[in-house]
């Protein structure tokens, strides 16, 4: 796989139904059980989409998933993730699959769950903001003065729920009582927190030892609807979805930063569009460095994750 090779659009609609574009995903749908997940080069930032895709991100990203998968669930007894297989369908052309193989990846289909479950485990960017105001993080009391940016949360991680955005809208924090609406009851509401907390500690101790500090992320749960259970979809602990900071470079407090602007993560690329002016504009193209600094940084957390270069995956087990 080139890092010059850039793919933008899956354009496998001659051979299945395409059944949703998302923003970074061409959703496919291979039968009633059953979806082909297509992750693109393509990046969004602030909910809208940018012009310039980031090479190998689609790969990184699929295959750095199924590797979670793989971790959490023999770490976690009980969980399940919707990760199936990476092999692409029998319908798939044999000319197509390098470009698609390393990206594909077929999923139990779900239906998605409309909350987000963010976990925070450090003080950082909107919830340093916001204790430093008033002492909460999401609506949750801190009880705990004198804290410094990027210090651990002292009583563990916390699960914060927010909505799940239409297009051209925005997530919203929202309170537990929310959530259980959204999601159809408590006894749901309470799993999705059960799990996302037991996948966040899990996962912290597993970068932790590898070099990378989880500072918070993201999961998205689905409902089987044949069996009723609650199963991890989406994209799972990548860059993308993930704080994932340098061990040796974080520190708590002061002005430098405590290594933050070298996360293994989306950041860089977030922080470059605000200070140019350019967070929330549509189809912006990023300069040449901009696009190869968060490559180099999406392919340093998979690295570190998963010991290898994601070339040396593509076709493998993770
Ligand atoms: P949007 O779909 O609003 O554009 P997005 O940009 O995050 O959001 P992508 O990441 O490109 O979307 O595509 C993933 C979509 O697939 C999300 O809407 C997610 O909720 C949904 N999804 C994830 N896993 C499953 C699953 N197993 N079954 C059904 N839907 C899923
Ligand atoms: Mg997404």
């Amino acid at each position: 796989m080139s890092t010059d090779t850039l793919v933008l659009s899956s354009n496998l609609e001659s051979y299945l139904p395409l059944i949703n574009k998302g923003k970074v995903r061409d959703i496919y749908s291979l039968n009633p059980s059953t979806l082909l997940f297509i992750t693109t080069d393509r990046v969004s930032a602030f909910d809208v989409a940018l012009a310039t895709g980031i090479p190998s991100k689609g790969a990184i990203l699929t295959l750095l998933t199924a590797h979670w998968s793989t971790v959490l669930k023999t770490t976690i007894p009980g969980l399940l993730t919707h990760v199936q297989t990476l092999a692409l369908p029998p319908s798939i052309p044999p000319t197509l699959h390098s470009t698609h193989a390393p990206r594909a990846m077929q999923v139990r289909r779900l239906v998605p769950f409309k909350i987000e479950a963010i976990v925070r485990g450090y003080l950082t960017r909107e919830a340093w903001d916001s204790y430093q105001r008033d002492r909460t993080v999401c609506g949750i009391a801190i009880p705990h003065p004198g804290l410094k940016e990027r210090a651990p949360f002292p009583d563990g991680p916390l699960c914060t729920p927010s909505t799940k955005a239409n297009v051209g809208d925005h997530d919203e924090d929202i309170s537990e009582a929310r959530a259980a609406e959204l999601v159809g009851g408590v006894e749901y509401a309470d799993r999705i927190k059960e799990l996302s907390l037991a996948i966040y500690r899990a996962a912290h101790a597993y970068a932790w030892a590898r070099g990378l500090v989880l500072a918070d992320t993201k999961f998205e749960f689905g409902r089987d609807v044949a069996t009723g259970e609650v199963v991890l979809a989406d994209e799972i602990l990548t860059p993308e979805s993930s704080r994932f900071w340098k061990r040796e470079t974080y520190a708590v407090g002061g002005d430098g930063g405590g290594g933050e602007e070298e996360g293994c993560d989306k950041q860089f690329l977030r922080d470059w569009l605000v200070e140019e002016g350019l967070q929330g504009k549509e189809r912006v193209v990023l300069p040449v460095e901009v696009v190869r600094g968060t490559e180099e940084r999406y392919r340093e957390c998979f690295r570190r994750l998963v010991g290898r270069e994601v070339e040396e995956v593509v076709g493998g087990e993770v």
